[in-house]
């Protein structure tokens, strides 16, 4: 008995040990299960994610879908390579998907597994305001948040899980964790907000995402606005006005929009639209 508390103390510090570098903030985050455990599992969701729910094929909606989905994670490769991160996003099998669903909702998981609702559409008004969507969703996925709000026993389970049957055989708790943690929340009731500096973050990269896509980045603001507007309704906790609020995200995102051109300018993009 003893003996075995031992272990699961040192297999804590051990978990607790591992860091990575959030290339947009060269800051430390704390990586407690690497990318090479965390990502089939996702992948293994996304699929089942996938397989439950409606998914559009075919239509303008899809198609745009797809396309703004291709220009944002190429954008991001271009900006990782440019910054000494090249080989950042070598584990990701990028994926774009419409489900028919009125949920105002949409996530990408990490390795670059996205899905959109079509209830989001509406407020999204066009391919801009997509892009400004599909920018902050992967800003999220590629800075880790979403394994940094998993709560330390949740990593704990995660990896335990991870470590000893892999992909195959994960069990229904593990998949509510990482579905809550990675954007899922809305499907399976509960939606953990990410923290208000996350949002933050995510807002001024995706920024720079949709910019250096050739989106205009002035036209995020804009979306936040019918956001604002829209808020409460079928909205889980990513989409609603509170966290930061909505007036906040709306001036940060003004004020931020001429860096992100010009940031998009060292790429070579020159018109937005
Ligand atoms: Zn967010």
């Amino acid at each position: 008995m003893k003996n075995k508390k031992i272990v699961v103390a040192l297999g804590s510090v051990f978990l607790f040990l591992s860091c990575a570098t959030n290339p947009f903030t060269g800051k430390q985050t704390l990586a407690l299960v690497p990318n090479s455990q965390i990502l089939p599992m996702a992948f293994q969701q996304y699929d089942q994610f996938l397989g439950e729910n409606k998914v559009v094929k075919g239509t303008a909606d899809a198609q745009m879908i797809t396309r703004v989905g291709q220009k944002i994670s190429k954008a991001s490769e271009r900006w990782l390579n440019a910054n000494g991160y090249a080989g950042y996003l070598k584990d990701y099998k990028w994926e774009y998907n419409l489900v028919d669903d009125k949920t105002v909702n949409a996530w990408c998981m990490p390795g670059g597994k996205i899905v959109f609702y079509t209830g989001i559409l509406p407020i999204a008004d066009g391919e801009t305001g997509v892009a400004a969507i599909m920018g902050h969703e992967v800003a999220h996925a590629l800075a880790n948040h979403g394994q940094q709000r998993m709560s330390a026993s949740q990593i704990q389970q995660v990896a335990g899980v991870a470590t000893t049957v892999a992909a195959s055989g994960q069990n229904e708790q593990t998949q509510q964790i990482i579905g809550t943690a990675f954007g899922l929340g809305s499907q399976l009731g509960v939606m953990l907000p990410f923290s208000r500096s996350h949002e933050t973050e995510a807002d001024r990269i995706g920024l720079q995402l949709m910019a250096i896509a050739g989106y205009n980045p002035d036209e995020a603001a804009e979306l936040w606005k019918r956001m604002k507007a829209n808020s409460g309704g079928q909205a889980p906790a990513e989409f609603m006005s509170t966290h930061p609020s909505n007036d906040t995200r709306i001036s940060n995102l003004t004020a931020w929009s001429p860096a992100a051109k010009a940031e998009a300018r060292k790429f070579g993009v020159t018109s937005f639209k």
